[in-house]
């Protein structure tokens, strides 16, 4: 199975991903984390991107993409992968549908973890955040808004978009996760 895992800053995706991932055995494959360890590296690719991520800013496409396609043709990836972080815009979208055209394997859901702003906002800074911090999670928030979510009408069209309401308590949105995903597994 390939999932992408979408959803804003402190919608719940670090905690719920790494159920699914055991669940699933599948390789993780975030572009964060990928980030993160090039910049700890600290080779070219690093020092090119550390000013995106302490900005809060969005890495150039060309640079994400070229992590991911080079990470999705590695063998571990073929029985599939959880996408989480990626893509983030719809330039990373259709780049990832010519990959896996390319290698002639389907996307096969796209699961989305709806939390309403405001509550966002409560939940970040009911984890103590300073006003500096506040205001890169809204940025942040804005910056999924304004390029992340015309992702949703991109794989509704698809038929592959399942929204899951992210605003119960951990086991009630697992437990929606894990329905969405054995439906998917079974029709599959
Ligand atoms: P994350 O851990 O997914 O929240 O990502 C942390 C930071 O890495 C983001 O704020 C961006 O600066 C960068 N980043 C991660 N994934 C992407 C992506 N798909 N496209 C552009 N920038 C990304």
């Amino acid at each position: 199975m390939r999932i992408i895992f979408l959803g804003p800053p402190g919608a719940g995706k670090g905690t719920q991903s790494a159920w699914l991932l055991d669940h699933l055995r599948v390789p993780h494959l975030s572009t964060g984390d990928m980030l993160r360890s090039a910049v700890t590296e600290g080779g070219p690719l690093g020092q090119k991107v550390a000013q995106y991520l302490s900005a809060g800013q969005l890495v150039p496409d060309e640079i994400v993409v070229e992590l991911v396609r080079e990470r999705l043709t590695k063998p571990d990836c073929r029985a599939g992968c959880l996408l989480d972080g990626f893509p983030r815009t719809l330039g990373q979208a259709r780049a990832l549908d010519e990959i896996l055209a390319k290698a002639g394997v389907p996307l096969d859901l796209v699961l989305e973890l709806v939390v309403g702003e405001p509550q966002l906002l409560a939940r970040l800074a009911g984890r103590g955040r300073s006003d500096d911090l506040l205001e890169i999670v809204r940025q942040r928030l804005d910056i999924y808004r304004d390029r992340t979510s015309p992702l949703l009408d991109y794989y509704r069209q698809q038929g592959i978009l399942r929204s899951i309401d992210g605003t119960g308590s951990p086991a009630s949105v697992r437990a929606q996760i894990n329905e969405v995903v054995d439906r998917t597994r079974a029709a599959k």
